[in-house]
């Protein structure tokens, strides 16, 4: 009998990834082996919805589903070491017990990233990152005992996190070194938009300015900023970035890559990294995008895509006949959602189309070419785009 196919990380990618490979008819042995406790669960809601008390249940399928298809989910497990050349991977109980040894035929790496902290953050209690449930939970456990918040980062989850728990009626600040709220995935003009939906709802934003400490000894009470400002804060969320989860990999051989290109497991365009049978999707991956480029992406529907695409490559599927992908992401932030489909980037030149205050589209364009469309409340008029998108249409006629 060949060995099972076994995936490592059982977030969205490995659960999105066990349900495509059984949709296009594999029926050999499939082991998913997550480090967490719990089945896999989705993380958008956990700054959202989770966070102001509206949802728990995120589970993305349920208990059943694992067993209807003949999966064996293996939760409380960590991977700790690959050998290639064996086709065996490592698996250690995370609650302490006896390491095994796992063959597989082919093994998928789906594990997703780490929150990054900051040295003067350790062992305080009110600090916060946010990652999974637990991180949610432990959060939001703290709301209601606490009037104040910083958070430090204005990307997606400090914007959203910032929203959650001025929502839930903390006075909230957020501290962002850079000249705009998502001046890295927007660039400054659009980060400025955004960052108005939430000024106009009392979110204070200090852009502009770096955070020099943390004060409180063993609980927080607040944030020294570089120019001298201290914050009180009963709650710290740190939304500093994250960095995939790849220690596991360590004396593989399997090749990582460049920092510069957003670091992961190095891949092709269909996922396979330097490794015979070893495939990488979702957060930690680093696939080469249509023009042979290294990029790492951390958006919900590219870990859709990615795990449909590796079930083809590894199954053989013709897939010629499925609809192009075109990157999206969105993010909730108080009652506006905030869309982005195609490829925004800080350089490219923005052309605001509409703009009543709060909802707005944007398009971008680079070498005069229509590379994306962003809007906050405006569903419709995004949407719309995604032919103009895949027909890379000159910008000049969009504008009319
Ligand atoms: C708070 C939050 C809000 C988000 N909101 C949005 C949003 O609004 N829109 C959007 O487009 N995207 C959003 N995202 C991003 C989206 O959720 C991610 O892109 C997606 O979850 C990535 O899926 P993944 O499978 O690659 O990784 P994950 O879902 O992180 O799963 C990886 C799993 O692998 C496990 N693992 C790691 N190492 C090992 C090991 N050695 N052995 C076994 N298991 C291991 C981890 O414990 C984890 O459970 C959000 C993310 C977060 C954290």
């Amino acid at each position: 009998m060949s060995a099972a196919m076994v995936i490592v990380g059982a977030g969205l990618g490995g659960a999105r990834l066990v349900a495509d490979l059984r949709n296009e008819g594999y029926e050999g042995e499939l082991i998913l082996i997550g480090k967490e406790a719990r089945i896999p669960y989705d993380r958008p809601p956990l700054s959202k919805a989770v966070l102001t008390g509206d949802k728990d249940d995120v589970d993305l399928q349920p208990q059943e589903f694992y067993t209807e298809k003949d999966v064996d989910l293996r939760t409380g497990m960590c991977v700790t070491s690959i050998d290639p050349d064996a086709h065996t991977v490592t698996v250690e109980p995370v609650e302490g017990g006896e390491a095994e040894t796992v063959a597989y035929s082919t093994l998928i790496l789906a594990t997703g990233l780490d929150p990054r902290s900051l040295p003067f953050a350790a062992g305080k209690s009110g600090v916060h990152t946010l990652r999974t449930y637990d991180d949610a939970m432990a959060l939001r456990s703290e709301i209601e005992g606490a009037s104040t918040a910083v958070v430090i980062g204005a990307g997606f989850i400090g914007c959203e996190v910032a929203a959650s728990l001025s929502t839930k009626g903390l006075e909230v600040t957020v501290v962002e070194p850079a000249l705009a709220p998502l001046a890295i995935a927007l660039g400054e003009q659009v980060g400025t938009m955004v960052g108005r939906i939430h000024a106009d709802r009392g979110v204070q934003i200090r852009t502009g300015v770096g955070v020099t400490g943390i004060t409180g000894e063993d609980k927080v009470t607040g944030v020294t900023l570089a120019d001298g400002t201290e914050l009180p804060a009963d709650i710290v969320v740190l939304g500093i970035g994250s960095t995939p989860v790849v220690d596991y990999l360590e004396g593989s051989g399997i090749a990582l890559a460049d920092r510069e290109f957003g670091g992961g497991i190095a891949c092709d365009e269909v996922g396979r990294t330097s490794a015979p049978d070893v495939y990488a999707i979702g957060d930690v991956a680093n696939w080469r995008d249509e023009h042979g480029v290294p990029s790492r992406v951390e958006h919900w529907n590219n870990v859709v895509e990615q795990a449909a695409k590796v079930a083809y490559a590894i199954l053989g599927v013709d897939e010629s006949n499925a609809r192009p992908f075109v990157p999206y992401f969105w993010s909730d932030q108080f009652e506006v959602k905030v869309q982005a489909l195609g490829h925004p980037s800080a350089g490219d030149d923005v052309h605001v189309i509409s703009d009543d205050g709060t909802k707005f589209v944007v398009y971008y364009s680079r070498d005069g070419v229509f590379t994306a469309v962003v809007g906050a409340g405006k569903a419709g008029a995004v949407m719309k785009m995604r032919a103009k998108l895949l027909e890379k249409t000159p910008i000049s006629e969009l504008l009319g």
